[in-house]
């Protein structure tokens, strides 16, 4: 285990459910999910293609509404049987970082501005922006190409940028949507080599959906979602051989 567990989760959700739909054309995404992620804590998200991975990101990263439950993010009250706070997008900017498995970067700003648009988004002044994103692409050894635009990023680079981007404003919660599917297995460990850091550095819990078998040992626990449901990789029918042992 990586870094200081806190007694309370970072992420806390109880009993939560999100359907799409009505009547015959009801997709139930999340049934009844309950999960706590820990400051410190890298947690992998399993399942097949449409077994929900993506709704329950989303929903953590308030951007989808749940249909039922409890939600806690870094110890506030976010949903119960209904949004609890009033500004989800400051929510958003001020707690959650995304990170996608294309980086979106936007293709009109280099490294450095795709990164510090978002501070200045959030109220940091332009200079301060700046300054922050260059220390950000520091971090992640990309500092060198805080002037290349997107276009001309490597894949590994460009998602080290949009890690940055997604670190800009000390976000306690990271989620991850397959943010190694598109790079080889050496960018893709650095990648995860990277987000552990984060978790354990700045106390943060981050989420990452994966497919993808080789990361599975960057894990402190997994968790498998099939038909809406979550099961605990150390569950005894739910652990395929072979996996990283939980922690
Ligand atoms: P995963 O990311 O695991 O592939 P998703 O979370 O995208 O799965 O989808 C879970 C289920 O919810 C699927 O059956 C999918 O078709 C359905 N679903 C996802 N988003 C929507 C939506 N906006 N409207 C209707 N159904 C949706
Ligand atoms: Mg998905």
């Amino acid at each position: 285990m990586t870094g200081s567990i806190s007694t309370s989760p970072l992420v806390d959700i109880r009993d939560l459910s999100k359907s799409f739909g009505q009547g015959d054309a009801r997709v139930d995404a999340l049934r009844q999910i309950n999960l706590q992620v820990y400051a410190g804590q890298v947690v992998g998200l399993l399942g097949p293609s449409g077994s929900g991975k993506s709704t329950l990101l989303n929903v953590i990263g308030c951007i989808l509404d749940p249909s039922s439950g409890h939600m806690e993010l870094d110890g506030q009250v976010v949903y119960d049987g209904g949004w609890r706070q009033k500004d989800l997008r400051r929510l958003r900017l001020d707690r959650i970082g995304f990170i996608f498995q294309f980086h979106n970067l936007l293709p009109f700003l280099n490294a450095l501005e795709n990164v510090a648009v978002v501070l200045e988004i959030a109220g940091a002044s332009a200079e301060a922006a700046r300054q922050r994103a260059l220390e950000l692409l520091q971090y992640l050894q990309v500092g060198h190409r805080c002037e290349t635009m997107p276009s001309r990023l490597s894949g590994g680079e460009a998602q080290r940028v949009a890690i940055a981007r997604a670190l800009a404003n000390h976000p306690r919660i990271i989620l991850a949507d397959e943010p190694t599917a598109a790079l080889d297995s050496e960018r893709a460990g650095v990648v995860m080599d990277l987000l552990r850091k984060v978790a354990a550095e700045q106390g943060a819990a981050v989420l990452v959906v994966t497919h993808d078998e080789k990361i599975f040992d960057r894990f402190d626990q997994m968790f498998y979602l099939r038909d809406g449901m979550l099961a605990d990789m150390d569950g005894p029918h739910t652990k395929p051989n072979g996996l990283a042992q939980q922690h």
